[in-house]
């Protein structure tokens, strides 16, 4: 474990950031136009990230990861998106909300079954919360586990459960109303992918993150034994939340890193484009954008980094999480957005990084908990509202 400065990485962060960008650009970067057009899951490519340690930064060593902390793991995630940010969600959603859980409320035998090949990258899990009916109202979940014969049998259906379907997802948590705890209140259960009953749907067609994997999955009769509860029975949400928690600085890091990746493709373009006899970067027009999405960026950067300092120090992270993902987000759509404008009629044709990278931003204002969510969130945390 390493100790953070809040400005300043750490000598072994700043060993494992240049690390995973030379793998990213070296192995990622050549790929990612092709995997995102013929929406391809970079298996391979998930499978050497486990060989440098990348999923499993944070993980301790004991379970098979790095145990390098938190922020570690958020710089990881986020030289992954200045690449690819599909990529980068399969790492961050496998260690955030598939492993996390397991770290937090597993028992010793869920660890060494789920966790430790997880840390390794030899497989990936998924969580899945969020229903056809609804997302933000995590409580208003239908999915249901009923008891029967010492076992659990889920029926039910989840969307956009990331991680879910590929050929090296091992596991899925899933959150369902368990029946026998008297009040029908959620639980949380490890479903194996192989489960009879499992059945996961075709992959969505989506605006962005085309080489992530993201899936309606179906529960039909699917029966699990009793050990696949994770964590106390009927405290399923505060499973989901805890996790929740953590997600929300992987995604709060990959907007950091999105952001950064529009950043510099911008200043290349602006720098090199020439119009009315100069470098379009010499516009006050043009380097005042750049100059606010700097700021911006570093703004996110820090609001990142100390939520993860926090996380890492055991310190409560939901606020500062929430404030974090919030911030980054919006800032990553912003310069989405700016980096194509600043690239004019180019940054709408399929031949660059720039109109994936605005495809891909959108959806970090979404995941995880919407910006109107963490909105709720933060004013709970400053007693706003009940
Ligand atoms: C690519 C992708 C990957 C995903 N991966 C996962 C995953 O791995 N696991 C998982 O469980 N989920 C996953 N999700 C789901 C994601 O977390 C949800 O889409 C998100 O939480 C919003 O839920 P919803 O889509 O049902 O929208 P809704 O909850 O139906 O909300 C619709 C709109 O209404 C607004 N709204 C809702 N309630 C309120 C309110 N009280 N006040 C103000 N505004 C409100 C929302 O902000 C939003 O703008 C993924 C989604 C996508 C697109």
């Amino acid at each position: 474990m390493t100790t953070c400065s809040m400005f300043e990485l750490t000598d072994e962060q700043r060993a494992l950031r240049d690390t995973i960008r030379e793998f990213a650009e070296a192995e990622i970067a050549p790929h990612a136009a092709e995997w995102d057009e013929r929406h391809v899951f970079p298996t391979e490519t998930i499978r050497q990230l486990g060989e440098l340690g990348a999923m499993g930064v944070a993980f301790p060593e004991e379970y098979g990861g790095l145990g390098a902390g938190a922020v570690a793991q958020a710089v990881v995630v986020e030289e992954l998106a200045r690449i690819d940010s599909s990529v980068a969600v399969t790492v961050g959603a496998n260690a955030s909300i598939a492993g996390e859980p397991i770290l937090l409320f597993g028992t010793e035998e869920q660890k060494q079954r789920w966790l430790v090949p997880l840390a390794r990258g030899e497989h990936i899990g998924a969580f899945a919360s969020t229903e056809p009916g609804g997302g933000s109202d995590v409580r208003a979940a239908t999915t249901v586990a009923r008891r029967e014969d010492g076992c659990w049998v889920l029926n039910g259906a989840k969307a956009f459960t990331t991680n879910a379907g590929t050929d090296l997802s091992a596991f899925c948590i899933v959150t369902a109303r368990t029946e026998a705890d008297g009040g029908g209140a959620l639980s949380t259960l490890i479903v194996p992918t192989g489960t009879p009953g499992y059945e996961p749907q075709k992959p969505y067609r989506k605006l962005g993150w085309h080489a992530s994997d993201t899936r309606e999955l179906v529960f039909a009769d699917c029966r699990v034994p009793d050990d696949a509860v994770l964590g106390p029975l009927g405290k399923g949400a505060r499973v989901f939340l805890t996790a929740l928690d953590g997600g929300r600085i992987g995604v709060a890091a990959m907007s950091v890193g999105l952001a950064q990746g529009a950043l510099e493709q911008a200043m290349a373009y602006a720098k090199e484009r020439i119009a009315f006899g100069a470098p379009i970067a010499r516009q006050q027009a043009i380097h005042f954008k750049l100059a606010d999405l700097k700021t911006q960026i570093e703004a996110a950067r820090l609001l990142t980094y100390r939520a993860a300092a926090l996380k890492e120090a055991g310190q409560p992270i939901t606020e500062a999480a929430a404030v974090a993902k919030l911030f980054a987000s919006e800032v990553a759509v912003r310069a989405a957005e700016e980096n194509l404008q600043i690239h004019g009629g180019f940054g709408y044709i399929e031949e660059s990084p720039v109109p994936r990278f605005y495809r891909d931003a959108k959806v970090l204002t979404i995941g995880e908990g919407t910006s109107e969510i963490l909105k709720y969130v933060i004013a709970r945390q400053m007693d706003l509202i009940a």
